[in-house]
């Protein structure tokens, strides 16, 4: 066994760099590893929600996220060539009321700088290829890709970050209950000619029962396009820039994919001295923008229950949390795309008369982070303040 007994993170996504960017900043210098020689360099999620620019915003992220994102404002949804229904975010956060649209990419390079600034160190090309618990910590053997060498490591805990395929999960049998909705979902990042308006996001109801969600794309200069704004189009049916009426491609896609949906969380958060963030413990459809933004609140309250010594509290203050939002956007998913009756009833005849229900406050809350208060009497106040206040999320509406 190597010597070196520092915690360690798997996984350089935005999850495992925001809990290594807290950790560091608690002087805990936390060993973090990826399999990946470079960052990935799709946009994937497109906005940060008010919660975590608030949790962000110690650590002088959140400025340079303000600096490169574009304010997204609420949503339109469209049907036969009209908005039926707008939800704006006014008054919803006092200083953030709105989506920030910015890349994953790029933040994740915010991310990682501010921790590289810190003093950290990601250690890329190293793979985790097991873990087990043992008397007082975990035993993990790492792989350093580049030439093959094994290294055994003793650590007194371990953050899987290790994203949807976790290694952890499978290495400690955890249980991955939920289910995966029929056919796939596609996307297309692509320059648009369009009226449709940046400020917002926009879900199109189609005529053959689809639907299509569309979106601008900002953050770094490899996201802006000689062609005009970029646009994410994303939709239950093949070819989504096909399915354009609102809009036309003003260029070819830089990115293209499709994807199963799965709403799943893991049976535990936690297992002796692993503890599991972000898509690692839970996976939800795109349509709640909160994959990436739960996960780094995951990342936040691992690293201040570290920091009071509380890590025990772990699974049991964040699996209620992430598993009602896994539910929420769940519900909100087949809202959007169910072909069950009672779906497209709801589609149909509820959803353009939304602004006058509670469904509306419910949507605005799950969306931008602000649908649960944060652990109270985890430092710093100004965060604990923010917890008392988004308790009461209904007055802030
Ligand atoms: C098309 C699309 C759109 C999305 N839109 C949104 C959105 O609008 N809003 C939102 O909040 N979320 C969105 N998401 C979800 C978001 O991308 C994920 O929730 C987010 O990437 C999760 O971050 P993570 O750090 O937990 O996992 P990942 O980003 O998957 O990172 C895990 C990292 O661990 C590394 N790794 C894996 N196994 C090992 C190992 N054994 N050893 C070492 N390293 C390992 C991987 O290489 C990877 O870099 C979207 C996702 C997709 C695909």
């Amino acid at each position: 066994m190597s010597a070196d007994q520092r915690p360690l993170i798997v996984g350089a996504g935005p999850v495992g760099l925001a809990a290594a960017l807290f950790l560091q900043r608690e002087g805990l210098r936390p060993r973090i590893v990826e399999t990946r020689t470079e960052p990935a360099p799709q946009s994937k999620a497109l906005a940060v929600n008010p919660r975590v620019l608030d949790l962000l915003e110690p650590t002088g992220v959140t400025a340079r996220m303000l600096e490169l994102g574009s304010p997204v404002r609420g949503m339109q949804f469209h049907r036969n060539g009209k908005i039926v229904v707008g939800l704006k975010l006014d008054g919803i956060h006092s200083k953030y009321p709105f989506m920030l649209g910015l890349s994953q990419a790029t933040t994740e390079r915010l991310l990682a700088q501010a921790f590289l600034a810190a003093g950290g160190e990601i250690e890329r090309g190293v793979e985790m290829t097991s873990c087990q618990n043992n008397v007082g910590g975990v035993a993990v053997e790492l792989k350093h890709n580049a030439d093959g060498s094994p290294e055994s490591v003793e650590s007194p805990w371990l953050l899987a970050a290790d994203g949807a395929r976790s290694v952890a999960r499978k290495q400690l049998g955890v249980d991955f209950n939920g289910s995966t909705f029929p056919g796939e979902w596609y996307l297309a990042d692509a320059p648009l000619k369009t009226t449709l308006s940046p400020e917002f996001a926009h879900i199109v109801f189609c005529r053959d029962g689809g639907f299509l969600f569309i979106m601008p794309v900002f953050g770094d200069e490899e996201f802006q396009s000689t062609n005009g704004l970029l646009w994410r189009v994303l939709g239950n049916r093949s070819n989504p820039l096909a399915q354009l009426e609102e809009a036309e491609p003003a260029g070819p896609a830089v990115w293209e994919s499709s994807f199963h949906v799965s709403h799943r969380i893991n049976a535990a958060l936690s297992v002796g001295n692993v503890y599991f963030a972000g898509d690692a413990a839970h996976i939800h459809s795109p349509m709640g923008a909160r994959g990436m933004n739960l996960g780094v609140e995951d990342a936040w309250v691992f690293a201040n229950l570290v920091r009071t010594g509380r890590l025990g509290e772990y699974n049991a203050l964040r699996h209620p949390v992430d598993q009602r939002v896994v539910r929420e956007v769940e519900f909100f998913s087949k809202l959007i795309a169910s072909d069950a009756p009672q779906f497209r009833f709801a589609r149909r005849y509820v959803l353009p008369v939304v602004a006058r229900t509670p469904l509306q406050a419910r949507i605005k809350r799950t969306v931008t982070g602000l649908d649960h208060a944060l652990p109270l009497g985890l430092e710093p106040s100004d965060v604990a303040a923010i917890a008392a206040q988004t308790s009461r999320p209904q007055m802030a509406l």
